[in-house]
């Protein structure tokens, strides 16, 4: 991190609680004038410009005025939560006041505040200050919002440890590893002669596999990582009376959709969300794919196509009673290689001689699931096969690339090593590898914030709220 602080010559302030009835609200002002921005507003037993850092004092919040303290009219009771400059969350001197709930106490708070002199903080300042000002790192700010933003236990874990800097370090042992490699590399192209050419050496060569199976093995686990922390749409699509809708109500658990004998009942697509081993789940019942006439029923399946193309998992259900229709060998044909569970469905009734061999199948191009919805047979099977099919199940979270930018920055990062390791072994110029190598860890440095520009830290950042 070679950027330093303080940046900013502004004061900022803004209600860091949700709005809302509350026993508490807090309020957080940050920058130079922190400490006289709250000195206004704030009457105490002393000054808060006078008082220690990390130190709690009782008072009262006055509108901001050069009246004596005692003829201004309160606004709230309040604790002021002091925190000097750089030991505070931005680095900067921050002041944190802790008034009453609701809706009244905080935003008069806040207008004394910015009265005094405070500027209305932007989505994630607060946190955007403590990334510039060397605090934490990018990973670090973007697992504050993971933090605010999560919804199971497994997200929260997840956003936790990326926050404690599990991700950061992982990928700074990677990243130091390879600034190695390109030491070495750059200096033997520098210095041919000394050092006896500019072939990159087979201990250089060995650094750079062994960084590249890191990166795999770091991004084995990122799909089920993005899966607990942004969820995942799971389609439940199949031939009209497959059983989709009673399958729908088995895994919530609940009668949601309408079941009956009569094909094609359910027109309209219906979602529910639902927690499955730490990822929230939104699943749609669809309406049956099939021909029609009926102008309702073809909205129907014109949005279970749609269903059905968004979804991160598809859930292709069939009477495994009966024989398999050509509409299920065509949904085999066209969805080919994506993510499909076969749930062989009315195992009750018997399982059909092609729904036996279906099921041997079970190869990376199909999986199936015997389960019966009406009598709850099978179901647990098919819940651990959907973690599996999200690529659950495979170790612990921790540490796990969750963030779709940081999983596209270390592909590419993969890519480039890939191209590095390839150039290296067929003995190209070493000046070729640096470039590559320096090119991986550039992507590496967009994970880590280390190369970032504005823009996409505007984008970064724009995704907290105010306070945070
Ligand atoms: P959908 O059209 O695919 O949504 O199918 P439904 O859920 O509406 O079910 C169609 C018919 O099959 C209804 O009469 C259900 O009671 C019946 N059905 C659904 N699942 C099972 C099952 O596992 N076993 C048996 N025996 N009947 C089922």
């Amino acid at each position: 991190m070679t950027l330093s602080p303080p940046i900013f010559n502004d004061t900022i302030a803004a209600i860091a609680t949700a709005p809302g009835e509350a026993g508490l609200a807090v309020l957080r002002v940050s920058g130079p004038r922190a400490l006289a921005v709250a000195d206004a507003c704030f009457v105490g037993r002393s000054p808060l410009a006078d008082v220690g850092s990390h130190t709690l004092h009782h008072g009262w919040v006055v509108w901001p005025s050069t009246e004596p303290a005692l003829e201004r009219r309160r606004l709230d009771e309040a604790v002021a939560g002091v925190f000097r400059a750089p030991r505070s969350y931005t680095r900067e001197d921050v002041v944190e006041l802790s008034c009453h709930g609701g809706g009244v106490a905080a935003r008069r708070v806040l207008a004394a505040l910015l009265a005094a002199g405070a500027r209305l903080a932007r989505p994630g300042e607060f946190t955007l200050r403590a990334y510039l000002g060397g605090r934490l790192d990018l990973t670090q700010a973007e697992a504050v919002a993971d933090l605010i933003h999560a919804e199971t236990d497994a997200a929260g874990d997840l956003a936790l440890a990326q926050l404690a800097g599990g991700l950061s370090r992982r990928i700074g042992t990677l990243a130091d590893r390879l600034m190695d490699c390109v030491a070495e590399v750059e200096a033997r192209v520098d210095f041919a002669e000394d050092v006896g050419g500019v072939e990159v050496p087979p201990h250089v060569v060995a650094a750079i596999e062994r960084t590249r199976a890191d990166l795999a093995t770091l991004l084995e686990g990122s799909e089920y990582a993005r899966a607990v922390r942004d969820g995942v749409r799971v389609t439940i699509a199949g031939r009209p009376n497959a059983g989709k809708s009673s399958l729908f109500n088995a895994l919530l658990g609940e009668s949601r959709a309408i079941v009956t004998d009569v094909a094609g009942t359910t027109r309209d697509r219906v979602s529910e969300r639902l927690e499955l081993d730490g990822v929230w789940l939104v699943l749609s019942d669809t309406a049956g794919l099939r021909a029609s006439d009926d102008p309702i029923e073809r909205m129907g399946v014109q949005r279970a196509t749609e269903s059905l193309e968004a979804a991160g998992l598809v859930l292709w259900v069939v009477d495994g009673s009966q024989s398999l229709a050509p509409e299920d060998l065509e949904f085999h044909e066209q969805h080919h290689g994506r993510r499909v569970l076969w749930v062989l469905n009315k195992s009750d009734l018997g399982v059909s001689a092609e729904a036996v061999l279906l099921s041997l199948r079970t190869t990376e191009d199909i999986t199936c699931v015997r389960v019966s919805a009406l009598t709850g047979d099978g179901l647990v099977s098919l819940r651990e096969a959907i973690v599996t099919a999200l690529g659950g199940a495979r170790g612990g979270l921790l540490g796990q690339v969750s963030n779709p930018r940081h999983a596209e920055a270390l592909e590419r990062a993969a890519r480039l090593l890939a191209q590095a390791s390839v150039a290296a072994g067929s003995r190209a110029p070493g000046e070729i590898v640096a470039l590559e190598l320096r090119e991986s860890l550039a992507a590496f440095g967009e994970v880590t914030g280390t190369h970032m520009g504005d823009e996409l830290l505007d984008r970064i950042f724009s995704r907290f709220c105010i306070g945070k």
